[in-house]
């Protein structure tokens, strides 16, 4: 049988589709995340607001002023994988928001500048890996 070969952006389509399925926006992902305290874009903000937004990005739509300041906060803690009831792999829905935010999917330009320099140069890097067009297993064992 032939392997079937997937780039990288079907991958993401795939994560994108099936997170939008079967995300309930409880909010437990963002509220289990270490890093929000650091940030005072979050100081008051609504978990489930916050992954609506993050949900917007993934949509390839602009998401609110909170879910920019989680995207900027994270740090891959990954505590946010564990605590999703869904067994949503919420790091990587993060992740992708970034790359939406950033405009490495279909995002027009001028709707991605709510993200700093920094993020957009580790993007960079995540376009490069785009461009090799790994298989989902590569994907999977480079994520590891
Ligand atoms: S914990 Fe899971 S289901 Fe709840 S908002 Fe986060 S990703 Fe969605």
């Amino acid at each position: 049988m032939t392997k079937k070969t997937t780039t990288l952006r079907e991958h993401l389509d795939d994560f994108i589709a099936d997170t939008l399925a079967r995300c309930t926006r409880c909010g437990k992902c963002f509220e289990a995340c270490p890093m929000t305290r650091y940030s005072d874009g979050l100081t008051n903000a609504e978990p489930q607001a916050t992954v609506s937004g993050v949900l917007d990005w993934l949509r390839q739509t602009p998401g609110n002023a909170e879910s920019v300041a989680w995207l900027k906060v994270c740090t891959q803690s990954s505590r946010c994988i564990d605590a999703c009831p869904e067994g949503i792999n919420a790091m990587k829905m993060v992740r992708v928001g970034q790359m939406s935010a950033m405009g490495s999917l279909d995002v027009p330009a001028e709707q991605t500048k709510l993200i700093g320099r920094d993020a957009k140069d580790f993007f960079r890097v995540i376009n490069a890996f785009a461009g090799t067009q790994m298989t989902a297993e590569e994907i999977e064992r480079w994520q590891r």
